[in-house]
């Protein structure tokens, strides 16, 4: 238990108390509760917000200097990384991801503030070319109160991408982390506190979606909300925000495909496709979901890929050696199970996995064995839906018109993988696939420098890359007149 104290909450700078249900966050590899606190309340929103307002208006935040603010976001990642361990350990218990991966979040966290610290200090306005008696320009301006509104699988790098570059933008902001792993958006908040960010311009508000999310992208002072989820979720915020006139950026859910040509690196390529389903445990948007094998390396790849799969270390989140951890929590396990049913009855056979692990370190936690599924086509349900867990499909393909007909038949389009020694090869197929990121002989990799996020359902706009900045301001052109004649309209 981290503490038996309810922990307070951020509700625009002041810690205290929420004014709704107690509940607890649980460590999914014991299912033992680590956390106790009260979520926000329907008038903590309406306070945190207001005050947000307020103090957006009157702290002076909006107004400081570009590199006065980056300064301050340099601390806040300085001090990140000072405290890297204990973050790291407190994620780990929060959402049961392996150390080794939430080193690299916390991490990832860090260099986010620092990458949107040195965009803002140089970012560039723009003089545009002049077509009249005026030198006109283009400049951005901070919105006001925005919203970040983030999912439970990778907490302290998602908020992390959110809060910085709406942080740098002058903002104020309102965090809503997901119910099950609150405990990050609220060690962001401390320590930008810390940093220097004035009280109350960010506020972190625990609590349910449908009540506490909803309400605060329903609130009229919210200019924008940056939201990561389920693409459920995303459309009915897409909804509120089309009343509301709102800009949005959604961040959606994803089926991504992998394509593994007959002339690939198999070393490299099996290694490739296990790290992209079954890193995470498979809960991760970008996951590569959909396997396409070549016809003729297929019963060669799926052997060693099922070797692979049941060699990986799935166990103890605490241990270095672990590379997949827990599942979230129970209901999404069992959500899992019904999947892998599901597949079975559509006449789908397992390949390996499909169970779970049993013994000691297993019984009390959410644990699932990595799961591969042969037999299906891409039209099968489990080809189609987001599963969200350490579960493949693999499928054979015969010629690479099909395999890019099949690859972009989904209302999906985050992610893909390529997997190729002929550069040309993999250049048209990387060409072809419809996707917001495409991995060629690689995987999972990323960069805070090179924009994020998704086509069709999987999303609208991009996050990260210096331009990531510009969703979080309003563009505003000016017009500087330069005649010393009054405008000759008011002279006839
Ligand atoms: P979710 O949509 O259930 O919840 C996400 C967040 O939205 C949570 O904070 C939740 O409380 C909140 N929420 C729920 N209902 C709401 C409502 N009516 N109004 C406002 N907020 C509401 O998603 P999840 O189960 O937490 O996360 C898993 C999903 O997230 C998967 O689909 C995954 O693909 C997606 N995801 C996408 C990305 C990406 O970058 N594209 C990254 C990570 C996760």
């Amino acid at each position: 238990m981290i503490s038996s104290e309810l922990l307070p909450i951020c509700i625009a700078g002041e810690w205290r108390l929420g004014g709704g249900d107690v509940y607890e966050s649980l460590y999914p590899a014991t299912g033992e509760p680590i956390a106790r606190l009260r979520a926000a309340s329907l008038a903590d929103v309406e306070e945190a917000i207001t005050r947000a307002d307020h103090a957006f208006r009157t702290s002076g935040w909006a107004q400081r200097l570009p590199h006065e603010r980056a300064a301050v976001l340099h601390r806040v990642a300085q001090l990140i990384r000072e405290e890297s361990e204990s973050l790291a350990q407190r994620q780990r218990l929060d959402n049961g991801k392996p150390i080794n991966e939430t080193r690299n979040l916390v991490a990832s966290a860090a260099g986010t503030f620092q990458f949107f610290a040195a965009a803002l200090e140089t970012l560039e306005e723009t003089i545009t070319p002049s077509r009249g008696a005026f030198v006109t320009m283009s400049v951005h301006e901070p919105m006001g109160v925005v919203a970040a509104i983030t999912p439970w699988n990778s907490p302290i790098a998602s908020e992390a991408q959110k809060l910085a570059p709406a942080l740098a933008a002058g903002n104020a902001v309102v965090v809503k982390p997901a119910e099950v792993t609150p405990l990050m958006a609220l060690e962001l908040a401390r320590i930008c506190e810390q940093a220097g960010v004035p009280k109350g311009i960010v506020s972190v508000l625990p609590g349910k979606g449908a009540v506490i999310g909803d309400a605060i992208t329903q609130h009229p002072l919210v200019k924008r909300v940056s939201f990561t989820g389920g693409t459920t979720t995303g459309k009915h915020i897409a909804h509120i925000a089309a009343d509301k006139m709102m800009p949005v950026s959604l961040e959606l859910g994803g089926k991504s495909p992998t394509m593994v040509l007959d002339d690939a690196d198999l070393d490299h390529a099996v290694n490739g496709v296990l790290y992209g389903i079954f890193s995470s445990s498979g809960e991760s948007c970008i996951a590569g979901s959909r396997l396409f094998v070549a016809r003729g390396i297929y019963d060669e790849f799926l052997t060693r890929l099922a070797e692979g799969a049941n060699a990986l270390r799935v166990g103890d989140p605490a241990s270095e050696r672990t590379q997949m951890g827990p599942l979230i929590t129970a209901k999404h396990r069992e959500g899992i199970e019904r999947y892998v049913d599901l597949g079975v009855s559509e006449g789908g056979r397992i390949r390996t996995g499909g169970v779970r692990p049993h013994g000691d370190g297993y019984d009390r936690g959410y644990f699932y064995k990595p799961t591969i599924i042969e037999g299906l086509g891409n039209s099968a349900r489990i080809s189609q839906e987001e599963i969200f867990g350490p579960v493949l499909v693999a499928m054979p393909f015969d010629d690479e018109e099909s395999l890019i007909a099949q690859a972009n038949d989904s209302v999906y389009a985050l992610a893909a993988g390529v997997w190729s020694r002929d550069f040309k090869r993999a250049w048209k197929l990387g060409r072809a696939v419809q996707a917001g990121t495409v991995w060629v002989n690689t995987y999972k990799q990323f960069s805070v420098s090179t924009p994020f996020g998704g086509w069709r359902d999987s999303g609208l706009g991009r996050e990260k890359g210096r331009e990531g900045i510009f969703q979080y301001m309003e563009q505003k052109s000016m017009y500087w007149g330069t005649n010393d004649q009054p405008l000759p309209w008011a002279l006839t």
